[in-house]
């Protein structure tokens, strides 16, 4: 059963449930995918039918964005907790190092996932990483193909949103037996280009307003949020407790 926040379902699990479901996923054969949607995300599905498909379409939802989580509260079905993209990550990793799942880094800009890949494995030790690739490519056939030949069998997707949602959804069965995590801005954190949050700013939910202070030009993206709240709020008053799907 998911919940439903403007209509994309998101799985109600904590960081640990997820852990073990993508775990479960590296078991099963064929391509697989987790979409980790923010707000933002959810606000620009309204208006993109194959985006909301996309999002629905995952093997696992995971709410990465405390608006998620205020949202599934105020339409009375909460989710367990915010489940951030890149910790999921960070466990995964810690898991494919120990297993000796080969990974493969897709999306940034050019030189971003090979420096990526070197601090992941020296954070990671024993971790495989058997390809990485930029994500500005125009044809996705040598991409795919180098995914398939590559034997990865876990691939951090970090192509931005809409493109990375969009793109494993149309994809999940030409990369052979691979989960793939859609999960933005995190090449760039794992990087070192870009800091995270410092640790009690993500516990107190304000991972967004550090984003804010230290990129303020993305104030044009986040004047969504609040716009977002006010919209599910409109919609708790109009149509009572929210649907699980
Ligand atoms: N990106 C990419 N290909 C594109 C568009 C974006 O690889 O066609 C990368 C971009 O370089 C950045 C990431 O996708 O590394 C998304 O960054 P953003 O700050 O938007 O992340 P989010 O807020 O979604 O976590």
């Amino acid at each position: 059963m998911r919940i439903a926040v403007k209509d994309v379902g998101f799985d109600p699990v904590t960081l640990g449930e997820a852990g073990d479901r993508c775990r479960a996923l590296l078991e099963e054969p064929g391509g697989h995918y987790v979409v980790t949607p923010n707000p933002e995300i959810v606000w620009l599905a309204r208006k993109m039918p194959e985006l909301k498909a996309a999002l629905n379409g995952a093997d696992l939802v995971i709410p990465d964005g405390i608006g998620i989580i205020y949202a599934a509260k105020i339409l009375g079905t909460p989710l367990k907790e915010r489940v951030p993209g890149i910790e999921l990550t960070e466990a995964l990793l810690t898991y494919a190092a120990k297993a000796d799942l080969p990974i493969y880094l897709l999306g940034a800009k050019p030189g971003v996932a090979e420096r990526a890949g070197e601090k992941l494995c020296e954070k990671h030790p024993g971790l495989r990483v058997v390809g990485c690739g930029d994500g500005y490519f125009r044809e996705d056939a040598p991409v795919l193909a180098r995914l398939r030949e590559s034997g990865a069998r876990l691939i951090l997707v970090c192509l931005g949103f809409p493109r990375q949602e969009l793109w494993m959804a149309a994809h999940r069965n030409e990369v052979g037996d691979a989960l793939m995590l859609g999960v933005g801005g995190s090449m760039d954190v794992f990087a070192g280009d870009v800091k995270r949050a410092p640790e009690a700013w993500c516990k107190a939910g304000l991972e967004w307003l550090y984003r804010l202070i230290s990129q303020p030009s993305r104030i044009k993206r986040m004047i969504k949020l609040p716009i977002f709240l006010m919209s599910v709020v409109l919609e708790r008053i109009k149509h009572g407790k929210a649907d699980r799907i």
